[in-house]
């Protein structure tokens, strides 16, 4: 048996196994708590949060806050309401969700998706089809993101016969995959997976990573296997009090993160998912770390920090406030070091000036590239 799996099927997934491994656990609490959200923790990861403390170990052991929620709900960003199919979730208008797997490596207690994970009449062999059908009538779809639970839990073949369908449409021009695995169970980033999906390229790769401790030998192998392969790698991350809310946590991971040629992608707030709450951080939280990083650090550090909008808007960035005024003259920012720039604006008459610029004869005049004569705007 392979070792992914061998490690997936030792995982603890009940009171009595938990209390075993975690003797300062209440075991009573935790079965009321799964009864509803169901755990799983896979010896991997469970040895990774062991070994790191409390931080991780919070991401995966029940706690009976989840319980208790006064002002969450089960699907925050309305996903279900702009699902053509199920499982299939169209809100912006070029690309989807497309969700192809119920399972996790290991469950975390912030989950977005908490209503669905873990239950297995979620997706099924018909959920997948209705939403490759759908995506194939679709032809304003050129992105689609795969996700779950986490689709690295279906077996290769599966997979890959997923990638392969979506590959075959015409107007999917990327596929991005969305996964946990890599950080939760790297052994599962087996040579020959990678060889199926690299077949599928451009696949992008979105890694979910949240410590730096979750970068252990073997999670920095995983992904450097992917990097390898050519698959463009991101993260994801979400802030968690307790985990990682602070400005050197996150920076931490972040540095961590490129040394394996992951790029830091996005950082969420956490949403408002019913079972979720004790892990929510202050707006303000998320702005201060954003801005110890802008200027501080590599750009290549600073993700974009976003709320997924409560009722299905979408992502919106979260920016610190730099711009401290903006009128048809100027505008006046504040550096990362909190120093005061001008920049002077375009007047009224330079910007609807015609764009000329001397072209060799026989060369037809560009229009709309012109605005700089030496072509090297950046
Ligand atoms: C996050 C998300 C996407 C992708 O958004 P990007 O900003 O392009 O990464 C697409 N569809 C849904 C429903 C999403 O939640």
């Amino acid at each position: 048996m392979e070792d992914w799996l061998r490690l997936l099927g030792e995982s603890v997934s009940s009171a009595e196994e938990l209390e075993r491994e975690l003797p300062d656990v209440d075991g009573s609490a935790v079965a009321e708590v799964i009864a509803k959200f169901p755990m799983r923790i896979n010896p991997y990861f469970l040895g990774v949060a062991k070994a790191a403390g409390p931080h991780l170990l919070r991401q995966i052991v029940p706690d009976p806050r989840e319980l208790s929620d006064d002002c969450c709900v089960p699907d925050p960003l309305s996903e279900e309401a702009q699902s053509p199919v199920p499982n299939l979730t169209h809100r912006y208008p070029d690309r989807c969700l497309f969700l192809v797997a119920h399972q996790c490596a290991t469950y975390c207690r912030f989950c977005t998706r908490k209503r669905k994970v873990g239950n297995a009449d979620v997706v099924t062999p018909e959920t997948i089809e209705l939403g490759l059908g759908y995506i194939r009538e679709h032809a304003e779809i050129r992105d689609v993101i795969v996700s779950g639970g986490d689709p690295l839990l279906l077996q290769d073949d599966v997979l890959e016969d997923v990638v392969a369908r979506l590959r075959a449409i015409p107007h999917v021009e990327i596929i991005r995959i969305g996964t946990r695995v890599p950080c939760t169970l790297p052994q599962r980033v087996t040579s020959r997976l990678v060889r199926l999906l690299k077949r599928h390229q451009p696949i992008y790769v979105n890694l979910h990573f949240n410590h730096a401790d979750e970068l252990t030998e073997e999670a920095r192998e995983a992904c450097l296997r992917l990097a390898d392969a050519g698959f463009p790698l991101g993260s994801q991350t979400v802030l968690l009090r307790g985990v990682n809310d602070s400005p050197e946590a996150i920076k931490d991971l972040f540095h961590g993160l490129l040394q394996v040629r992951v790029r830091p992608y996005y950082l969420y707030q956490a949403d408002v998912t019913s079972g979720t709450n004790h892990f929510r951080t202050p707006v303000r939280k998320g702005l201060d770390i954003i801005k110890s990083l802008r200027g501080f650090t590599s750009g290549l550090a600073v993700p974009h920090f976003v709320i997924d909008t409560p009722g299905g808007g979408g992502k919106v960035p979260m920016t610190p406030r730099y711009v401290v005024r903006h009128s048809a003259n100027e505008v006046v920012m504040r550096n990362y070091s909190g120093a005061i720039f001008k920049y002077p604006e375009v007047s009224a008459k330079d910007a609807s000036a015609p764009v000329t610029v001397p072209v060799p004869a026989g060369v037809e005049q560009q229009n709309g590239n012109g605005d700089c004569p030496t072509g090297n705007g950046n």
